[in-house]
């Protein structure tokens, strides 16, 4: 079993049931819709196949929304600008008319006063440079660095400044609404840049009485300087490096990836590595020697997921992308940085002192799995945390919505069961689910976490238990 999860975007590429009914085979874990591009009637529809998808194989899998977030973008031209070194361009923000040739607003009423003449303006995520020139009226006047083709609603990127934007636009609020609607399982707020960013999409979810969890994206210097508060405050982490790798000079980018992930670790947070891990199979039928080091590099850091987008979104080789990321997975998981990882923090509260040393008589017996039984998720999310090292963490739940939502974590494979109120009867079950799967075989040794009802009171009970 892989312990690294998958997440593969979903677009044109991918969303036929018969394709998702392959990506679903090949071990994608999370599937992920991004409202830069996805319409709402067709993430109903892919949503609603993917669900009657996994049900049918008795496989779920988790559905993440990611939110546009605030982000810069230019309006709509009439047809792409095909601009050459030397052009001039001219930004427009309030309604106002643009004053040379080739010219596009802005959704930033911000745009002149935020960007100083003589700096870098980076349109299209990275694709298109060019220069600030001169401020005019509401308009900024740049001049083409690097040239290519300018179409409609491109991202710029505005390095360093404390973009005045609201964390959640109207378009997000519409975006978060459908996540609901769809039944997803996580949310993945885009330009998260503090704490308070994410509590006010919390209280969205609370006033909805949904489990819905947020993944907060770093993408910018912001984000970065209030790392710590964010982890604290998110259900998990993406190191969006598409986004990063441009705000950021991009020496930086693979520090402040291995701090991320560090700290997550440490607070016991899933971490995804998102952005580029295969970019150039978009197009190529094998990866580079960098994209196969890449990936190993996110699984040697020990990161929950590793991520596809453009690869699995229009990309010629989507399933061949699923493939490479499985078997670079699986090879690396099985060397020994690893398989000895230990968990530096030492536990804080009884309950995970508790798990602690679940994953502890894991290791010293080696034993085929943990098995968890949980109504929340909490345990089997706090002991994947603490990465057992080479044991499985078999999760039981009653709970569908758990069932699914534990496909972003390390190492967990989760199931449906009916609890029962003699323990007994739920040993058999998990037993029997356990042999059928070909997870363990009988003899196997296993450590079973529970929590025991007796009488009024909730035993958090450990148990070494040999399969028959
Ligand atoms: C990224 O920037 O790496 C990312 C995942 O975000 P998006 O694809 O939404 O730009």
């Amino acid at each position: 079993m892989r312990r690294t999860k998958i997440i593969a975007t979903l677009g044109p590429a991918t969303s036929s049931p018969a394709a998702l009914e392959q990506l679903i085979a090949l071990g994608v874990n999370v599937f992920r819709f991004n409202m830069s591009h996805a319409p709402h009637d067709w993430v109903r529809k892919v949503t609603k196949s993917i669900r009657e998808i996994s049900s049918a194989l008795h496989h779920e899998v988790a559905l993440l929304l990611d939110t546009q977030g605030p982000a810069i973008r230019t309006g709509d031209v009439a047809k792409p600008y095909d601009l050459q070194i030397g052009d001039i361009v001219s930004f427009t923000v309030q309604g106002q008319k643009g004053t040379e040739g080739i010219s596009v607003d802005v959704n930033y009423p911000y745009l002149v006063e935020d960007i100083h003449v003589g700096s870098v303006v980076i349109v299209d995520n990275g694709n298109l440079r060019m220069e600030a020139l001169e401020k005019r009226e509401n308009e900024l006047i740049c001049k083409v660095l690097t040239p290519g083709p300018m179409g409609s609603r491109r991202h710029i990127n505005l390095p360093g400044v404390d973009v005045r934007l609201p964390a959640l636009t109207e378009k997000d609020y519409r975006d978060i609404e459908l996540a609901f609607e769809c039944e997803m399982d996580f949310i993945a707020m885009s330009f998260v840049r503090r704490a308070a960013d994410i509590e006010l999409l919390r209280g969205i979810i609370k006033a909805k009485n949904s489990r819905i969890r947020i993944v907060a994206k770093i993408e910018d210097q912001m984000a970065v300087r209030n790392l710590e508060e964010i982890i604290e405050a998110c259900d998990g982490l993406m190191v969006a490096r598409g986004d990063l790798g441009i705000e950021v000079p991009y020496e930086e980018l693979p520090i402040i990836q291995r701090r991320a992930v560090n700290l997550c670790l440490a607070a016991v947070k899933p971490v995804i590595v998102a952005t580029h891990l295969l970019e150039s199979m978009i197009s190529n039928p094998s990866p580079t020697r960098a994209e196969i080091t890449d990936i190993a590099n996110a699984v040697f850091e020990h990161a929950d997921a590793i991520m596809l987008s453009g690869e699995t979104t229009t990309g010629k080789y989507p399933m061949e992308c699923v493939e490479i990321m499985d078997r670079i997975a699986r090879r690396i998981e099985q060397g020994k940085t690893v398989a000895t990882y230990v968990n530096p923090i030492p536990p804080k509260s009884p309950h995970q002192r508790m798990n602690a040393a679940t994953v502890y008589l894991a290791n010293e017996s080696q034993s085929a799995g943990i098995c968890v039984f949980t109504h929340s998720g909490k345990t089997a999310r706090f002991i994947a945390g603490l990465r057992p090292q080479t044991a499985p963490i078999f999760a039981f739940t009653p709970n569908l919505d758990v069932c699914r939502n534990l496909s972003l974590h390390f190492g967990v494979k989760a199931h449906v069961i009916e609890f029962h109120n003699d323990p007994n009867e739920i040993l058999v079950r998990m037993q029997a689910r356990l042999l059928s799967h070909g997870y363990a075989k009988p003899g196997d040794s296993i450590v079973v976490v529970s929590d025991l009802e007796v009488g009024k009171e909730t035993l958090h009970a450990i148990h070494v238990h040999t399969l028959k």
